[in-house]
């Protein structure tokens, strides 16, 4: 994302709107812009631009934001005569979104070109938050007790219970006074008690910011004092906190939210990734706050999100964690945005509206006019030139905390030491397993697939079993006796006999995934104590945490993980880290295979070692002289990313230069390649712009879609939202086939 993209406005002071004058309301709708409706008489100057209504539309109510004026987006159609309009139908009691927040939704929209109201719909995403809030009935002591009451010892003993003046619900008061819910109700009834309404949605705690954080290093002190004066100061300006694993970050970045926090009603925000926000981060977070943070994802619950949602609104939650989608919570006053691991890939949405949470973290921090820190050990090149090019302040770490070191690391030449038939660890890593555990220390094993084996191969006449509705093979999970699909997760049993020649006995499993490690792992290593950590076997968050603290707590021996031990974690006993496979993610590699495999494999190397003892890392290679494991072995991350950059500015590539995918998919293939066929006889001859396509994807076929992709290549001074815009809408495909614009790239499937 380039930097001249991400001007502001000018700022014009919010008004509201007079009785029988025209609003725009933008609704949570794809392909809509704002929509016109009038101001009712009983709303005259209340509408003020950012507030959250209820409009009629199409015979239907629909929540939707007052949207101000001066932005790009423009009702579509003709402009309707004022007595036309259908009035808004009420103001919900919400406050109004902010400016940054109207003026982000719009830069996503333009920049993504996606419409304003399928932004506006990860903003909205929270339907419970606009209805009313559910009360509970509590009961409380009334302030004089009413004349003549009988008294008996039961409702004596209600009294006393309530007389420290907290509001207790009816089962609560009687469980505490030994009664039954009568009593409560029938003091109720005699006026003795009044009875209180509370929601049931209870305020977040402070955050207490006296609290002290840990001595920091020298190095830590300048970077964390670095981002306290741009946090202190006000306004936009990002860093790039670039640090070792295990060197501190999250201890400095933990100073940028303290100070952030110490002006009242402030608020700050934590992007991760979803699988990052662990127990452990959470532990550590209450440790320096002494309060849990609004925590944000894909699997918090209904009741929960409402909450969240409108104390984000109000300003009562002040700090919160959040997978990507937290970019789009309506904060009052966003004073501090911190990216951890901004380097990983899940922070590009590949559904919806295609964005990237990290270079959009970076648009909502200037628009609300904060400091945001992008942290990594291993920065994304596109941050990284950001650095070079003085757009980013660079802090640096560059020492473990303490007496940790960075581990020692050793390939692997599965060519020179293969490993016997049928099992996938090398003798050498076998022996390194067996001493490790004689220490007494534990070993992390990582293979990022899930799963037994990643293809089922019939000996007898070569057939493959694939997913009925994609183009991908089934991957074998034994550990529930299925076939899985990992691409539209299709299930089915594994069969008996080949489904083409009906052979017996004759299915072989290909490969190995986790769960074959972990038949080969207890098999080898009968008496230690192995676990699986996959997203398949860790379902919950409290599952996950279970795991991490047996881990943590010593209990296991041998974890066997896919990425997902890669993030964050901190096991102090972990010295030895095998990768089984150290190529896996450079095979069929895109544009960014060699600098992920990099990034991935300096996170689980980033495991072992992180206290007093030593750690060692192990990578199994059948091309030991590959680039990305030389990089690893010297420990010269800089040059390996150097020549990355090297050879992304000599062609162009990213963020040397644009791409835009095209993406096409429908149920009939033909009809498919025939919108793509009138892409390409269409597409905008420029200097500087190349297109290629329309060519089958890698992925033909994805839940019975038949897929084509179309990559069009600029150089970096080209505007390509105008140019793919205006391309794109000269076709008027059928309603059966779907045209993605993906700008930026970052799955080439
Ligand atoms: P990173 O985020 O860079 O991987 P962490 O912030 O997780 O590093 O730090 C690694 C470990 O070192 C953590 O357990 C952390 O609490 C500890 N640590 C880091 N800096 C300090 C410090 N100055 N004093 C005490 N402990 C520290
Ligand atoms: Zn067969
Ligand atoms: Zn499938």
């Amino acid at each position: 994302m380039s930097q001249q993209a991400l001007n502001l406005g000018i700022e014009e002071p919010p008004q509201a709107e007079e009785a029988g004058a025209r609003v725009q309301v933008l609704l949570p709708l794809p392909l809509a812009g704002p929509l016109d409706y009038r101001v009712p008489d009983g709303m005259a100057n209340q509408l003020e631009p950012g507030a959250v209504v209820e409009v009629p539309l199409s015979g239907r109510k629909a929540i939707g934001v007052v949207w101000p004026k001066n932005t790009s987006g423009k009702a579509s159609g003709k402009t309707l005569p004022l007595k036309k309009l259908k009035p808004v139908e009420r103001i919900i009691d919400v406050p109004p979104f902010g400016t940054d927040l109207t003026r982000f939704v719009d830069w996503v929209s333009a920049y993504t070109l996606s419409s304003q109201g399928a932004v506006l719909r990860m903003c909205l995403s929270v339907p419970a938050a606009f209805g009313d809030v559910p009360v509970k009935r509590h009961y409380a002591c009334a302030s004089v007790l009413p004349d003549g009451i009988r008294m008996t010892p039961a409702r004596e003993a209600v009294l006393k219970v309530l007389a420290d003046g907290k509001p207790r619900m009816a089962p609560e008061i009687a469980s505490l006074a030994g009664v039954s819910d009568g009593v409560v109700r029938g003091l109720a009834d005699a006026g003795a008690l009044v009875a209180l309404d509370i929601s049931v949605d209870q305020p977040y705690p402070q955050p207490d910011t006296n609290l002290k954080g840990p001595k920091l290093s020298g190095e830590q002190t300048e970077a964390a004092e670095a981002i306290r004066g741009a946090v202190w100061e006000g306004g936009f300006k990002p860093f790039l906190l670039d640090g070792i694993t295990g060197s501190g970050k999250t201890e400095v970045y933990f100073e940028g939210l303290a100070e952030a926090l110490q002006e009242k009603g402030t608020q700050v925000l934590v992007l991760v990734p979803e699988i990052a926000l662990t127990s452990q981060w959470l532990e550590r977070f209450e440790a320096r706050f002494g309060v849990t943070p609004v925590v944000w994802h894909s699997e918090v619950g209904q009741a929960e999100r409402r909450r969240a949602w409108r104390a984000v609104a109000t300003g009562d939650a002040r700090v919160v964690v959040g997978a990507r989608s937290a970019l789009f919570l309506p904060f009052k006053k966003l004073a501090f945005i911190t990216v951890d691991e901004e380097h990983d890939p899940s922070f590009k949405q590949e559904e919806g509206v295609l964005y990237h949470a990290r270079d959009m973290a970076v648009v909502r921090a200037m628009q609300a006019g904060c400091p945001v820190v992008l942290a990594s050990a291993t920065p994304s090149l596109e941050t990284q030139v950001n650095a070079d090019e003085g757009k980013y302040q660079v802090l640096k770490l560059r020492e473990r905390h303490g007496v940790a070191v960075l581990p020692e690391m050793r390939a692997v030449d599965m060519r020179a030491e293969p490993p016997e038939a049928g099992t996938w660890l090398s003798p050498i890593l076998v022996r390194e397993i067996e001493e490790t555990l004689a220490a007494g220390e534990q070993v992390m094993l990582f293979l990022n697939r899930r799963g037994y084996a990643p293809l089922t191969l019939c000996r007898t006449c070569g057939h493959r079993i694939e997913c009925p509705s994609c183009s991908a093979w089934l991957v074998e999970h034994r550990f529930r006796q299925e076939l899985q699909c990992h691409h539209c997760g299709h299930m089915e049993p594994i069969p008996e006999a080949c489904p083409t020649c009906e052979s017996k006995e004759s299915l072989v499993a290909c490969g190995p995934g986790v769960e074959r490690l972990f038949e080969e792992v207890t098999r080898r290593f009968s008496e230690a104590r192995t676990s699986v950590m996959t997203s398949d076997t860790m379902m919950s968050p409290s599952q996950t945490a279970a795991v991490v603290k047996e881990i943590a707590g010593g209990h296991l021996d041998i974890v066997i993980g896919t990425q997902i031990v890669t993030k964050g974690y901190h096991f102090p006993n972990l010295t030895l880290v095998g990768v089984v496979d150290a190529d896996l993610g450079l095979r069929g590699g895109d544009l960014r295979a060699g600098e992920r495999t990099y990034q991935q494999l300096v996170q689980v190397a980033g495991r072992a070692g992180r206290a007093e003892k030593p750690g060692k890392v192990l990578l199994q290679s059948y091309e030991p002289e590959h680039p990305v494991v030389q990089a690893l072995l010297t420990g010269d991350g800089d040059a390996f990313m150097a020549a990355e950059k090297a050879a992304r500015a000599q062609y162009h590539m990213p963020p040397y230069g644009k791409l835009v995918a095209i993406i096409l998919s429908g149920p009939e293939m033909a009809e498919v390649l025939e919108v793509g066929r009138a892409l390409a006889k269409v597409a905008p001859v420029e200097h500087g712009v190349d297109i290629v396509g329309p060519a089958p994807a890698p992925m033909v076929r994805i839940r019975g879609q038949h897929r084509f992709r179309m990559l069009l290549h600029a150089k970096k001074h080209i505007k390509v939202q105008q140019l793919v815009r205006n391309w794109v809408l000269r076709v008027k495909p059928k309603s059966s086939v779907r045209i993605k614009v993906d700008i930026d790239p970052y799955s080439f499937m």
